[in-house]
């Protein structure tokens, strides 16, 4: 078998599974997935790639150093999804996602550094730039992280970057904007909405609807991940955006429209504690390495629907489970 042995943690969860699944379709490339399986990783998530040959899943905890190192030797890449990630619940519960987001973070790149693996990637978000009410955010601009979830994705930021800057370990990192497609945990906005609405329920919409959220499609983010591991500069970070910056409320439009509801469907709800007004990435570094996003924002949003629509045996048993 050629091409390298990937590590990917979280590679149960959303991302990580379409970058697996993007990975085994575009590389000669070997995948192994380093998954706790919480709430949030399934292994319905990763059905589909289980008989590759290519493929192979190991169950383990990133904040378990022997489990990881166990799994890690031999890879010649890491990719780094694996972290709590939803904004809500780190604000009715912020310990986890400091211990998974920040000590996991160090775990995983400690480990890397004594396998002394060729590459790394760790994948980072938008949000650590805070709210951005004009303009777009550089790689260079200050950390201003306001919910525990961004808080904790700017500590591992920085630590991950630490094991560059100290032991030389080749890190790099991603800041990505507000992913949708396939596979995504119901409670994220665009599924629950979605779901609801293919079930006929309402969509509960936050505060006023104009917080502007610049949405990218999984895969075109699967694939700037990939550019950055392959092309990406070692102590380098690379914001990965869509430049579809839009109001939850247009968003929310669009949905209604694809499904043919109108506004009887939204039920406006209390605001989320300090809610981020507007995020925003320029782009150009990721750009520069070649990387453009494939789908338009509608093209993409139907592309989720209909797989929505398709796979109801997926996301209802955890839609009821949650
Ligand atoms: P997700 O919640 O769908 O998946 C997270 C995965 O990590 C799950 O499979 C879960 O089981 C696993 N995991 C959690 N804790 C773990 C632990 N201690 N050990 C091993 N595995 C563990 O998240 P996602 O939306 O796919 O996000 C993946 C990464 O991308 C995260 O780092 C997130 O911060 C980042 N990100 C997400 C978005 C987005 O819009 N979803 C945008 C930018 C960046």
């Amino acid at each position: 078998m050629s091409g390298r042995r990937i590590l990917v943690t979280g590679g149960a969860g959303f991302i990580g599974s379409n970058y697996v699944r993007h990975v085994l379709a575009t590389t000669d490339d070997s995948v192994t997935v380093f998954d706790a399986l919480t709430y949030a990783g399934n292994l319905s998530t990763i059905r589909d790639v289980d008989d590759d040959p290519r493929f192979e899943f190991v169950k383990g905890n990133i904040c378990d150093p022997e489990s990881l190192e166990d799994a890690m030797r031999g890879h010649d890449a890491v990719v780094h999804f694996a972290a709590e990630s939803h904004v809500d619940r780190s604000i009715t519960g912020p310990d986890d996602f400091i211990h998974t987001n920040c000590f996991g973070t160090n775990v995983v790149m400690d480990t890397a550094r004594r396998l002394e693996i060729g590459r790394v990637v760790h994948i980072g978000t938008d949000e650590v730039y805070g709210s951005v009410e004009v303009g777009s955010s550089k790689e260079s601009d200050p950390l201003e992280p306001r919910s525990p979830y961004s808080a904790s994705k700017a500590g591992s930021d920085l630590i991950a970057l630490s094991y560059h800057h100290t032991y030389g370990v080749p890190v790099t990192v991603t800041r990505c904007t507000n992913n949708f497609g396939p596979y995504q945990f119901p409670e994220k906005a665009i599924p629950l909405f979605t779901t609801n609405l293919l079930d006929d329920a309402t969509i509960p919409l936050y505060g006023d609807g104009l917080n502007e959220r610049d949405w990218i499609y999984v895969d075109d983010h699967c694939a700037g991940v990939q550019v950055v591991l392959d092309h990406g500069a070692p102590g380098e970070i690379y914001n990965v955006g869509a430049g579809n910056e839009t109001p939850n409320r247009v968003l929310v439009d669009k949905l209604l429209a694809i499904v043919g509801k109108d506004e009887a469907s939204v039920r406006y709800v209390t605001d989320r504690l300090g809610h981020d007004r507007r995020y925003s990435v320029d782009i150009a570094k990721v750009t520069d390495l070649g990387w453009r996003r494939q789908r338009t924002l509608d093209e993409a949003l139907e592309a989720t629907v209909a797989w929505y629509r398709d796979n109801r045996w997926w996301w209802e048993p955890l839609k009821q489970r949650s």
